[in-house]
This record gives C-alpha cells, sequence and structure tokens, in this order.
C-alpha cells in the first residue's frame, strides 16, 4: 500500500500515519521527523532546513523532495509506506508522482484529514513532546502522568504565531494539493475531530 496522509498542522496526520502503518505492516515517513532528526545531528541537510522550521516556513522544495525520495527507495519500503507531512505543495506532489510512476508504484489512497483552525490552534500549542520516548501529550486534552511533566517540551515551532504561519502555508501552498490529485480519484475526506481511535475507524472504513 501507497498511501499519502495531508491535513492542517494539529490534524492528528502524525498519529494517524503511524496507527495506520502499523496496522498494515508498512512504513511510516515523515517528512518533518526526518528534518527534525537532521536539525538534531547538526548534518548540512539540518542545518540549512532549521531556519525555515523555526519561521513555520516550507523548507525548499529541493531538500524535501530529496530527503523522502531518499527514504522511499529504500528496501524497507518495498511493501509500502504511509507519507505525513510530504508532499507539501504541487511542486513536490508532482516530483513524487513523477519518481513513483518511473518505478510503477503509484499513491493508491490519499487521505485528507479536516480539522477547524480554532482546534488546530488549541492543539497545537497545549502540544508537549517526552523527549525520552517520543510520545506526545497534551496540557489539556491529553495529560501526561505527573512524573515525566517536568521533562516535556514544547516543539520550537508550536507556537501561537508559528502555529498561525504554518496554517496560511497550508492552505496556500498544500491545499491546492487536493485538486491535482482529485483528477486521479484517490482521495478521500475524513473528519479529524475526535479520540484518536475514532479518527482512525473513520480512516479504516474508507481503506481500500
Ligand atoms: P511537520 O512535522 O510535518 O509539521 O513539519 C515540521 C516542519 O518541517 C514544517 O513546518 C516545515 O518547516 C518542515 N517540513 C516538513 N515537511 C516538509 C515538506 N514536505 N516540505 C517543506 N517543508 C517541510
Amino acid at each position: 500500500m501507497r498511501i499519502v496522509l495531508i491535513g492542517p498542522p494539529g490534524s492528528g496526520k502524525g498519529t494517524q500515519s503511524k496507527r495506520i502503518a502499523k496496522r498494515l505492516d508498512i512504513q511510516h515517513i515523515s517528512s518533518g521527523a526526518l528534518f527534525r532528526i537532521a536539525v538534531l545531528a547538526g548534518s548540512t541537510l539540518g542545518k540549512a532546513a532549521e531556519s525555515y522550521m523555526k519561521e513555520g516556513l516550507l523548507v525548499p522544495d529541493d531538500l524535501a523532495t530529496g530527503i523522502v525520495a531518499e527514504r522511499i527507495k529504500q528496501s524497507i519500503c518495498e511493501n509500502g509506506f504511509v507519507l505525513d507531512g510530504f508532499p507539501r505543495n504541487l511542486t513536490q506532489a508532482q516530483a513524487l508522482d513523477s519518481d513513483l510512476d518511473r518505478i510503477n508504484k503509484p499513491i493508491q489512497q490519499l487521505f485528507v484529514i479536516e480539522v477547524g483552525d480554532a482546534e488546530v490552534v488549541a492543539r497545537i500549542t497545549g502540544r508537549r513532546i517526552d523527549p525520552e520516548t517520543g510520545n506526545i501529550y497534551h496540557n489539556k486534552f491529553d495529560p501526561a502522568p505527573d512524573e515525566i511533566k517536568s521533562r516535556l517540551v514544547q516543539r520550537a515551532d508550536d507556537t501561537e504565531e508559528t502555529v498561525k504561519k504554518r496554517l496560511a502555508e497550508y492552505y496556500k501552498e498544500t491545499f491546492p494539493i487536493i485538486s491535482f490529485y482529485e483528477g486521479k480519484g484517490i482521495i478521500q475526506k475524513i473528519s479529524g475531530l475526535g479520540k484518536p481511535e475514532i479518527v482512525e475507524n473513520r480512516l479504516l472504513e474508507k481503506l481500500k
């Protein structure tokens, strides 16, 4: 299976991609996570991406396309993958499609997870990460156990100001790829409201 999940920041696409990948035993590929790893490692790629990420702006297309293409080529992706956060604009969608067409393995399903702006801001500004496990919590909606609360961190781009920029980027850059894929008949839209297991069930019902 080759699946793409798109949605505004905070729509739960990361959580859902991980769940679907686990259930179908395919790879979860998150371009944002690949960039965050590169930033932490201090690699040339990480240094190039860092300032864009902090600002809530898209990293240049050649870097994003390159980092994802490299991962897709790896043998662990042979059974399939769920792409999370990529493609993020039309240029990336076209690059991905021509790469996959070349190996005769096109994207088969694309899910758009829909969540309103106010919900996005509330979700993201309360999001906290446990650096030791990578688990994600929320101050209000999913509080962490007391004993680990002091070690939780906030992603540098999870502030209200940056979220608003990321939302604007989503509508300007990412939203148009929906019409690009609509012509291919592979799009399904689902509501991202409710608990993760409820959203996952909505996705699974539509999974072919
Ligand atoms: P995410 O974890 O998907 O919210 O991504 C975090 C940040 O990484 C984004 O705000 C961008 O700066 C960068 N990023 C992730 N994926 C892409 C992409 N496909 N194209 C450009 N920038 C990206």
